[in-house]
């Protein structure tokens, strides 16, 4: 599933290109990704609407217009795919080979048929058509994700009804509150504390077992016996791994791609999630994994204490 580096990326990126744009036409070809109204009102409610900005909160996605803000949750496998097709008469012209592609990227996953920034394929929910000829698509193989327009100075109400907690990128977001947060689950485990998304939202597997990592504590610490050093480690280390994996335009574990239909790039700096069995990137000691909470945990039974 994204996390918050995977869905910042998309974020990012969607600021930069549909920021600004009017939607022309929307095209939903799965009605059941529409939640709380039907194919026909959403469709209505956004067309001929400017997207005014792209936020986030843990691992939603909100398209904001003027009024309304189009929530997306993209679970497992949904992407959000940005894809700027060349003009249909520039096709039909001979000779259009001597031009460069007009595609943002080469997207190679679409050439593999798994969806990418290529064009519809079978697991496209929505197809967004913008006024400028460009077009946004919501694929989602496995079909969990939904979308959802709400008022958008309800935002906050339907953030808390989806009992998400602060976003870990939120500016209020410093080592004291952080700390304060942690120490209020008592003697709650701190790996499976830290992917507790009523708690702080944006951390999943990857990220949390990372951040154990890097802050030389077990992941079956109990919260409260967390010391201040510890939580600051944990703090720094959380902030640190996650901004560098936005640079990175996030982990491709599984099916995520960002909004141009490409794999992120972070999986080679991670030092211990799917490294079971090898050795550990500081003392050399066997990481072994562990079935923590419901999830599979890789860490160091000798530096991580
Ligand atoms: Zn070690």
């Amino acid at each position: 599933m994204p996390e918050l580096p995977e869905v910042e990326t998309i974020r990012h990126q969607l600021q930069q290109k549909i920021a600004g744009k009017t939607i022309k036409s929307v095209e939903v070809r799965y009605p059941k990704v529409v939640h709380g109204m039907s194919a026909t009102e959403f469709a209505r409610a956004i067309q001929n609407k400017k997207i005014k900005d792209i936020g986030r909160q843990g691992k939603l996605v909100l398209i904001r217009f003027d009024g309304n803000t189009l929530v997306v949750h993209l679970k497992m496998t949904g992407r959000l795919l940005f894809h700027n097709p060349p003009h249909p008469s520039l096709t039909l012209r001979e000779g259009v080979k001597k031009f460069p592609p007009l595609r943002v990227r080469p997207a190679s996953p679409a050439k593999r048929g798994e969806g990418g920034a290529g064009g519809v394929t079978k697991s496209t929910e929505v197809v967004f058509t913008f006024t400028n000829g460009t077009v946004l698509h919501y694929d989602d193989i496995r079909r969990f994700g939904y979308m959802k327009i709400v008022p958008t100075d309800e935002e906050a109400k339907f953030v808390q009804k989806e009992q998400l907690g602060i976003d870990f990128f939120d500016k209020a977001m410093i080592f004291e509150n952080f700390r304060d947060l942690i120490r209020s689950r008592g003697g709650s485990q701190i790996k499976p504390l830290l992917m507790k998304q009523s708690l702080i939202a944006g951390i999943g597997n990857i990220y949390a077992q990372e951040a154990c990592f890097e802050a030389r504590v077990h992941p079956l610490r109990k919260a409260n016996t967390l010391s201040d050093r510890e939580l600051k480690e944990l703090h720094n280390a959380l902030r640190a791994i996650m901004q560098k994996a936005v640079k990175y335009h996030g982990s491709s574990v599984d099916a995520f791609v960002d909004a141009y239909g490409q794999p992120g790039k972070f999986v080679p700096h991670l030092k211990v999630y799917g490294r079971e069995g090898e050795p550990c990137r500081r003392c050399k000691t066997q990481l072994v994994k562990k079935n923590i909470g419901g999830r599979g945990t890789v860490f160091c039974p000798k530096c991580q204490t």
